[in-house]
């Protein structure tokens, strides 16, 4: 059975095909680096990881490009914002790369401890100004954008004319009608420069007090958001890749302009499958800066939130994550990943408790109504997944195979009870699927979670007696995690970061 996945484009479910196999181009947008990241972009990253380790248990040879975002100029909520990042630089009084750089590792550690797997490039925005530039050029060339007072603009009311005669208006990817999509625009800066409301900017002049600028042929400016997406795919993947992929909320309007600017530039949709996960909701309510319910990735792992009730280890978030189909609701809810961590915890043991015996499983003694209901759970994981990548029912499938295999174990089921070839499939295709698949780490790895999580607990501490002056505490602290080979540094900016030697 061959892979079928959802495609925002068309709306539909349809077999997966390569442009070239056994060769796969996936593009992911990345993280904006000017903060650090929250629970709800942990659910893409860990969906395209998914996504990219069953791709290439396929047997395909996927290149996964994912991008930082850590230039320019950003939307938020359909409202043009300032730049974020070189505001932020000024209020920490960091240059605007340490600041970037800082919440890249930052990032990267979050992915690590999720066990994703790094992507095959990790192209930068501001590592790709000219062929933006490059790119603005060829739009404007083509008559789909124009200069304003040192900004460039594209002209998305002449595009939606010419290519909806060519059967791809403007919208065709999130069903949004330009009129809708004017009145859902609240952009309130530079509406004058704009020949219509929908128009979005591809180069934008920098303000004096800009910290970040570059030189182009319309004066010193930076990239619009959008346009860096277009040319970094379009550099490594080609005009024309297999997939692309984000969070839904990206469909409208950044998907839908990555789509204009490419098909503009390269006279071709830019991807054949576009993949959206859905969103996180912290208990029932949409989750926003604005609501004050944005609980950021180390939060989650130390539990210091006023909405968390524990700390929760990355590999429990990553499993409630997959406990979903990636295109279903998720709410978040401290019962919810309680849940997660019991029901990984009994996964993990059935599943290592398996893995060690050798001696289970037999010819002649085999129970063969068993023998088939386990061989038919295990078989249905391949199913599942072919079917728009459905991880909570291999999940499903795997909690009806925990108790027998703790049957085995604790000798309800006679150890005889199945076939040794179906003993073996068993332990084959759950290590393929927890380990390879789902990236699910055992109960070690996520000891050495735990061990974090208490050293950032004392750190806390240490850092609460320094501010109430309680020295004899602070040095108590460094002192004695010094004799455990835990080396605690105090960074310039107030934080702090420790090695183990
Ligand atoms: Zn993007």
């Amino acid at each position: 059975m061959s892979l079928k996945v959802y495609n925002s484009l068309t709306r539909q479910k349809e077999e997966f095909q390569p442009i070239n196999p056994p060769y796969v181009g996936m593009y992911v947008c990345g993280p904006t680096v000017s903060g650090e990241s929250h629970l709800g972009h942990a659910r893409p990253f860990i969906t395209f990881d998914v996504v990219y380790r069953y791709l290439m248990h396929l047997g395909y040879k996927v290149r996964y490009v994912r991008n930082i975002t850590d230039a320019g100029h950003f939307e938020e909520e359909g409202r043009e914002a300032e730049d974020k990042i070189s505001k932020k630089a000024v209020l920490e009084k960091l240059e605007p790369m340490e600041l970037v750089q800082k919440y890249t590792n930052l990032y990267h550690w979050a992915m690590s401890q999720f066990n994703n797997l790094p992507p095959s490039i990790e192209p930068t925005a501001t590592g790709h100004i000219v062929e933006q530039i490059e790119m603005i050029k060829k739009i404007i060339a083509d008559g789909y954008a124009y200069e304003s007072n040192g900004s460039v603009y594209f002209n998305v009311e002449k595009y939606n004319i010419d290519f909806t005669a060519m059967g791809q208006p403007y919208g065709i990817l999130s069903g949004r009608v330009l009129e809708e999509q004017i009145e859902s625009t609240r952009e309130l800066d530079n509406q004058e420069e704009k020949r219509n409301k929908s128009d979005f900017a591809l180069w934008k002049k920098a303000p004096a007090e800009h910290i970040m600028r570059w030189q182009s042929p319309w004066g010193e400016g930076f990239p619009g958001w959008h346009i860096e997406c277009s040319a970094m795919s379009t550099k490594y993947l080609g005009e024309e890749f297999d997939i692309h992929g984000g969070g839904m909320d990206l469909q409208f309007p950044h998907h839908e302009c990555e789509i204009a600017q490419s098909t503009v530039c390269n006279h071709k949709m830019p991807a054949r499958f576009w993949l959206h996960n859905n969103m996180i909701t912290i208990n029932g309510k949409k989750m926003g800066k604005s609501y004050g319910n944005q609980i950021m990735l180390s939060q989650m792992f130390s539990g210091q939130h006023p909405l968390l009730e524990q700390p929760y280890a990355p590999s429990t978030i990553r499993f409630f994550i997959l406990q979903s189909q990636y295109r279903s609701t998720l709410d978040f809810s401290n019962d919810a990943l309680q849940g997660s961590e019991k029901a990984l915890r009994r996964l993990m043991e059935a599943f290592e408790w398996l893995q060690q015996q050798q001696h289970i499983g037999s010819a002649n003694e085999v129970d063969a109504a068993l023998d088939e209901k386990v061989k038919k759970l295990v078989f249905d994981f391949d199913s599942f997944m072919n079917d728009d990548l459905n991880t909570a029912k291999v999940i499903a499938n795997m909690f009806e195979l925990v108790p027998i295999i703790n049957s085995i174990k604790d000798k309800h089921i006679a150890s005889g009870a199945l076939h040794t070839d179906t003993v073996a499939l068993l332990k084959k295709q759950l290590g393929v699927y927890i380990l390879d698949i789902f990236g699910l780490q055992s109960s070690r790895a996520d000891n050495n979670n735990k061990l974090e999580g208490v050293l950032e607990l004392l750190i806390n501490i240490r850092k609460e007696a320094k501010s109430r002056k309680d020295f004899v505490t602070s040095d108590k602290i460094r002192n004695e995690l010094s004799a455990l080979g835990v080396q605690l540094k105090d960074e310039k900016d107030g934080g702090m970061s420790y090695t183990i030697q």
